[in-house]
């Protein structure tokens, strides 16, 4: 018989660790805590990289289907021209998109349990035992923790975190009266915080911000943003549902991704790329890696035989969330940010490198330096 799989958390970490180990035909239970239709705080922005997760995972068409796809990001930074990048990038609400995932996950054989709210791990050498908040309890061989930015539990099991990663950003929903059909973003001067305004299905805009840097205000940012900027594109929409805030986790983590029998991903180990707030398609493929090498593992699940899981995702993805933390650094200098806005504004080639760049089909260094810039001459 073949290990039992729990997974804790059903965003796209969790249902994507999921769908890898049911559809190996491996027994695996997802809790999440939230019902089906449980939100999640986002900008439902689908980036490429997520797509052609999704696209692996059989699940493109469904997504593509529910969304709307636009075809461009228009980025300002400070009072700077419009950068116009052409990029595929679907919209969807996160209420539909992981119940889209969460479904799959069923149509292998998994199990997903709702309103199961994980308070208790423990880990022995005779296997893994979680409680849930209404104490029914739960034995598995191999624990999976994709609780994102929350990460209460991996902390109980002795994972530390350093609060040195953690962003904060904030959303709500307006009705989209002038049919904006592109992403728009906007970058402060700082580059530490972003505005957003994306179209959604139903109508609606996804207007957000996101703070990476010291800590500011992020309601009085938020305020400020949707008082000028966004009341504009909206043609004076009001907010259809309270703005609310989340943390982000970014930049990938420095600590231990496996201990004995558990594996953490997704927003657990800081999946979220700097620079641009996204998440979702790193989120999945951490989830695919820690399917992938708990069905090459066996019996005893050690930390030794997990590692492979560490290793992997440092390998993959090391280098990106490295290049982007440079890049808005980079981004800061005023040189560095005159030079970018300059050429992005002028060269097509230096746009079409950007498109690459946001998509995670080419590092960030590639245009977010000297030399890169020289490059894209
Ligand atoms: C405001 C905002 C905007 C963003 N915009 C974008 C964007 O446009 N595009 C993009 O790519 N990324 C975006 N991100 C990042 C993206 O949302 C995350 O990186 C991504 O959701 C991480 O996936 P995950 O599966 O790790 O965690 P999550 O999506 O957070 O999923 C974790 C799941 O675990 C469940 N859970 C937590 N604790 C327990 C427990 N104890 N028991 C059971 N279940 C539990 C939660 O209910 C949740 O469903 C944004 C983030 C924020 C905050």
């Amino acid at each position: 018989m073949g290990p039992k799989v729990l997974i804790v958390g059903g965003g796209p970490a969790g249902s994507a660790c999921g769908i890898t180990t049911a559809r190996a035909g491996l027994e695996t239970i997802v809790f999440e805590k939230g019902g089906p239709d449980r939100d999640k705080v986002c900008g439902d922005g689908i980036l490429p990289k997520a797509q052609k997760y999704l696209d692996s995972l059989n699940l493109y068409e469904k997504v593509k289907k529910r969304g709307i796809e636009v075809q461009k990001i228009v980025t300002y930074i400070g009072n700077s021209k419009p950068i116009v990048v052409e990029i595929p990038v679907i919209n969807l609400q996160r209420s539909v998109f992981d119940k889209l995932m969460r479904d799959k996950v069923r149509s292998f054989g998994g199990k997903l349990l709702y309103n199961s709210n994980i308070s208790s791990v423990k880990i022995s050498s005779g296997g893994v035992l979680i409680e849930d908040s209404n104490q029914n309890s739960y034995k598995g061989d191999v624990l999976v923790l994709s609780t994102g930015a929350r990460v209460h539990l991996a902390r109980k099991l002795g994972f530390s975190f350093s609060k040195e990663n953690v962003g904060v950003a904030m959303r709500g929903y307006m009705s989209n009266n002038l049919r904006l059909d592109h992403c728009l973003v906007y970058f402060s001067k700082d580059m530490d915080s972003f505005g957003w305004i994306l179209p959604c299905p139903g109508n609606v805009l996804n207007v957000g911000l996101g703070s990476l840097g010291p800590k500011n205000s992020l309601k009085n940012l938020f305020e400020t943003f949707a008082q000028n900027t966004v009341k504009e594109i909206s043609g004076n929409s009001e907010f259809i549902s309270k703005p609310e805030g989340y943390p982000l986790r970014i930049g990938l983590r420095k600590g231990d991704y496996v201990s004995d029998r558990v594996l953490i991903a997704g927003e657990n180990i800081d999946c979220v790329w700097d620079l641009l707030g996204v998440g979702i398609g790193n989120a999945i493929e951490t989830g695919i890696v820690a399917g992938d090498v708990i069905i090459k593992s066996k019996f005893p699940y050690s930390k030794e035989q997990l590692s492979t899981y560490e290793n992997v995702i440092k390998k993959r993805m090391g280098k990106t969330h490295k290049g982007f933390s440079s890049a808005r650094n980079f981004l800061k200098s005023s040189l560095g940010r005159y030079l970018f806005i300059k050429l992005s504004t002028s060269s097509v080639r230096a746009r079409k490198s950007l498109a690459k760049i946001m998509g995670g089909d080419l590092q960030p260094d590639n245009l977010f330096s000297l030399r890169g810039l020289l490059k894209n001459l």
